[in-house]
């Protein structure tokens, strides 16, 4: 059996990942949606183990040093990282791995793993990622500022990604990274049979 696929998907806060990832689920169970640890508090409504483990700055830490992390990185004034087991764990056992990290995590995870998938969502304007992150209200006026400029940052690194596509409706985000998928499993690499 073949490991995995270890897709990473990254984009400017609210561009919609979470959404796409609930929906890639949905469709497909089978995917493993990796939890992240961070330093964040928790917003209204999230739930520990489900949306993040929240920890504090001295047990993150502990993590680095303790090599338990696939990648990790300040985003904002927090720490983010990725648990490393259940991602071995979960491709091991042949099931696609989704990643929902920040682009220096991204090419961390391309360092370590060179056979992982990179794909950057894009919002099809700076206008509409603006207006997404108000609506969303879960961040203060000067909290979407600070996420709007660290968005445009984000956003000039998406052709280093080995895929990028524009979130116009979920539907089709979800139908086209399905369509990578499938893709990337007809690569002789992938595949990796013997007929000698
Ligand atoms: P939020 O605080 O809005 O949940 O996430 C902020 C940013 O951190 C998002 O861009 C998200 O993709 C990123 N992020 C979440 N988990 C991780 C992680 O484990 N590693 C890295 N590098 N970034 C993460």
């Amino acid at each position: 059996m073949s490991a995995g696929l270890l897709l990473v998907l990254s984009g400017p806060s609210g561009v919609g990942k979470g959404t796409i990832c609930r929906r890639l689920i949905e469709r497909d169970p089978t995917l493993y949606l990796s939890i992240s640890m961070t330093t964040r508090p928790p917003r209204i409504g999230e739930k520990e183990g489900k949306d993040y483990f929240f920890v504090s700055e001295e047990r993150f830490l502990q993590l680095i040093a303790q090599d338990e992390l696939l990648e990790w990185a300040r985003v904002y004034s927090y720490y983010y990282g990725t648990p490393l087991g259940p991602v071995v764990e979960a491709r091991t056992a042949g099931r696609d791995v989704v990643l929902e990290i920040d682009v220096q995590g991204g090419f961390k995870v391309r360092e370590k793993v060179p056979d992982s998938i990179l794909i950057f969502i894009l919002p099809p304007s700076l206008e509409e990622l603006r207006a997404r992150l108000t609506q969303r209200g879960t961040e203060s006026g000067a909290a979407v500022e600070e996420r709007l400029r660290w968005a445009q940052k984000e956003l000039s690194f998406y052709r280093n990604y080995d895929y990028a596509i524009v979130n116009e409706r979920v539907e089709d985000v979800v139908g086209k990274i399905n369509a990578i998928r499938t893709a990337e499993k007809c690569r002789p690499r992938y595949l990796n049979l013997d007929f000698a």
